[in-house]
């Protein structure tokens, strides 16, 4: 095999064609992600290809776009998985892409949502549950999240308590023990209770964005014996305060816990809202659409 020849099949020369949508392992990538097939009859360069994919699918402009990104992430996924095998020969190199590509698209569709929120104008408010409500008047939002990585198993929590003005009552991150996501997720969702109860709050929003502890809290029944004793824990506690509600938000309204549980995890140590510069924590606020505190 000369050196021009693909390392990967050995079929052909290593063309940017042939690397990107020639060689054999790409095609299920490709039909995957993309919905796309590559007939090899007819390729010829790479930017041919592209127009003719994109000029000849005479979708709606958004389907369109949506091609175009999941193209552009498949590139790069090949590439990178390619480069990849060169230094560490890695096995299965299909699956591994198909499952990075697709968890990079999300990604990227998490941020851009959150960049360009779709409001419904009400009234010139803005309502949208993508982010984060201040609650009625006379009403407290306690918000909290976990945070936990799976190569260090080290794992947050975040807390933020405000009132109808959106004021920052208390905010901090704690780095805790936890053996997974979930239950890093219900040990937040329990701190938050102790919060309430501890500041005195009564009429109290406790807000999680993991919908998996919330149905598990709200039906009585956990399914999962690793957050089980946590959830009885949190039932019975919510169970003594009346006037406090539980109630799962999209990721996107729940930034400002998801910071300080993420800031806690990376420090591995007690982060407290109000020992941090002001100005570090402005996008944090804003995110939410309330002011800083003073
Ligand atoms: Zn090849």
């Amino acid at each position: 095999m000369n050196s021009a020849t693909c390392f990967l099949c050995g079929q052909e020369d290593e063309s940017v064609e042939h690397m990107l949508l020639g060689c054999d392992w790409t095609r299920g990538i490709w039909l995957s992600i993309c919905g796309l097939r590559i007939y090899h009859e007819s390729l010829s360069t790479f930017d041919q290809w592209l127009s003719q994919v994109i000029l000849n699918d005479d979708n709606l402009l958004g389907v369109k776009e949506d091609l175009v990104r999941k193209i552009a992430f498949t590139c790069w996924g090949i590439w990178k998985a390619r480069c990849e095998r060169v230094l560490t020969d890695s096995q299965d190199l299909g699956y591994r892409t198909v499952n990075r590509i697709q968890q990079a698209l999300e990604e990227w569709m998490r941020v851009k949502d959150r960049l360009e929120p779709k409001h419904d104008s009400v009234d010139g408010r803005t309502v949208s549950d993508d982010l984060w409500q201040k609650p009625d008047e006379g009403w407290f939002k306690v918000n909290c999240d976990g945070a936990f990585c799976n190569n260090s198993c080290v794992a947050g929590i975040g807390i933020v308590v405000r009132d109808s003005e959106g004021i920052v009552l208390e905010s901090y991150g704690k780095c805790i023990k936890a053996g997974n996501a979930l239950v890093a997720e219900a040990v937040a969702v329990k701190e938050a209770v102790q919060v309430t109860r501890h500041m005195g709050l009564e009429q109290v929003i406790i807000e999680t964005d993991c919908s998996n502890i919330h149905s598990n809290i709200k039906s009585n029944t956990v399914v999962d014996w690793r957050i089980k004793p946590l959830v009885l824990d949190i039932g019975h506690l919510l169970r003594e305060l009346p006037n406090v509600e539980l109630r799962v938000i999209k990721r996107s309204a729940n930034i400002a816990a998801d910071w300080f549980a993420k800031q806690a995890r990376k420090e591995m140590c007690f982060v407290d809202g109000r020992l941090h510069h002001p100005s570090s924590l402005v996008g944090i606020w804003s995110s939410d659409g309330v002011a800083a505190p003073p």
